[in-house]
């Protein structure tokens, strides 16, 4: 008998059908012998929809009234399912975040969990009772409700496995793993058997949305077993676990991308201590993420200042360099917002030499021209031209025999 955390996402728990199949699901667990908390995510659709509701309210809503609001649709799901577990005779009870307390900060729309009280969840799994609970929120030290951002339910799963030391942490959802990339971009793509925290990170934070990058930054730090597994269909999913001599054997783990990209180049910089933060400065002062950055070496006591960050950011960034371009006496700004990163990500890189090589050699063989490298120990990223996405990920996906089992 262990405890185990069962986190159903918007699809899994989509119509009535799902939530009954979901309720058999954890039935078939309890009658194993096995304790279950599980953790619901809002009907597929339904944060949108209340997202949108609110928009025709006011085009920007409190975030405190967000909060209240966006809450409820983990609310619907949770007692539904709890129902649901009755009528097949399995005792349950529900909670909202508020109510396990989950104490989060007052942050509203993107609240950090801060403490996670297990009383109620405690003196409920003694009694044979199933915890339900609703993902995504919690509440702040005044009473009132917060939310954890977008795909935060995966971050209450993840942390109510940490406080409760969960043996698992299963995140259901509609797909039945962790890919060595998009299938849709490769169909040859492989589920994974493992993957390390720090790969999933990788993969997670370049574009492959299957978990919250939060709830794996945590279950990293607490070293909460998390499984990534299918709602609709049998199997061991993946899991994401520590770095274990077996695993050393794969180079490389996956090849993740970014089709989001834009970057922005300013020439003619003067060559002087200071310049790096007089041009990103402005920019991260109005919150514009910044991902790759790169400088030349100064030929004629100038250089060129080359970055990237998202998309939907480019036409601001750009206006930004405009000024800094001119206070600088800078030569000219320059920009591309039709640009793509892929990555190839795996722990084997740290071992091994000429894995760059092969990435490089591979793309080239393809015709495909690089503009702009940059690495970390587990990862090597590209940034290539739009055009180049699939063609670049097929490739880089067969050099490294990420198709063979
Ligand atoms: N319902 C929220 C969302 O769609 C939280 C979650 O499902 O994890 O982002
Ligand atoms: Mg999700």
């Amino acid at each position: 008998m262990a405890l185990f955390v069962y986190k159903f996402g918007g699809t899994s728990v989509g119509s009535v059908e799902c939530i009954k199949a979901v309720a058999e699901k954890i039935k078939k667990a309890r009658d194993k012998g096995d304790d279950i908390i599980a953790v619901v995510s809002a009907m597929s659709g339904e944060t949108n929809r209340l997202t949108s509701l609110a928009a025709q309210m006011q085009p920007e809503p409190s975030d405190r009234e967000m909060d209240v609001l966006l809450s409820t649709g983990e609310q619907v799901t949770m007692s539904l399912l709890t129902m649901a577990l009755h009528s097949l005779g399995c005792s349950a009870r529900s909670y909202t975040g508020g109510q396990v307390k989950i104490l989060t900060d007052s942050t509203h729309t993107k609240a950090r969990i801060r403490e996670i009280d297990d009383t109620n969840i405690k003196k409920d799994l003694d009694n044979g009772r199933v915890v339900v609970v609703a993902g995504f929120q919690g509440v702040d030290e005044n009473k009132n409700i917060t939310t954890l951002g977008r795909g935060g339910s995966d971050t209450t799963a993840v942390a109510l496995a940490a406080a409760l030391k969960a043996k698992e942490c299963h995140i259901y959802t509609d797909v039945d793993g962790v890919y060595t990339t998009d299938p849709r971009v490769e169909p040859k793509a492989k589920r994974l058997d493992k993957i390390t925290f720090e790969e999933m990170l990788e993969m997670a934070s370049l574009g492959a949305k299957v978990l919250q990058i939060r709830s794996v930054e945590f279950a990293g730090k607490y070293n909460v077993a998390l499984r990534v597994l299918s709602s609709f269909k049998e199997g061991n999913g993946t899991l994401i676990t520590y770095e274990e001599s077996e695993m050393e054997k794969a180079l490389i783990s996956g090849i993740a991308f970014n089709r989001d990209e834009a970057k922005l180049t300013i020439t003619g910089v003067p060559d002087l201590p200071g310049i790096a933060s007089k041009i990103l400065c402005p920019v991260a002062d109005k919150n514009i993420e910044i991902d790759m950055i790169i400088q030349n070496i100064a030929a004629d006591k100038t250089t060129d200042f080359t970055f990237t960050v998202h998309r939907n950011d480019y036409q601001q960034t750009k206006a930004i360099l405009e000024e800094v371009c001119e206070s600088l006496e800078a030569k000219h700004v320059t920009g591309d917002d039709s640009i793509v990163k892929i990555s190839i990500v795996g722990v084997g890189m740290r071992s091994h030499a000429g894995i760059a090589s092969t990435m490089f050699k591979t793309l080239a063989d393809e015709g495909i021209n690089i503009r702009m490298i940059s690495t970390s120990e587990i990862k090597i990223s590209v940034v290539v031209d739009e055009k180049y996405l699939e063609l670049g990920v097929r490739a880089l996906h067969n050099a490294f025999g990420l198709d063979k089992e």
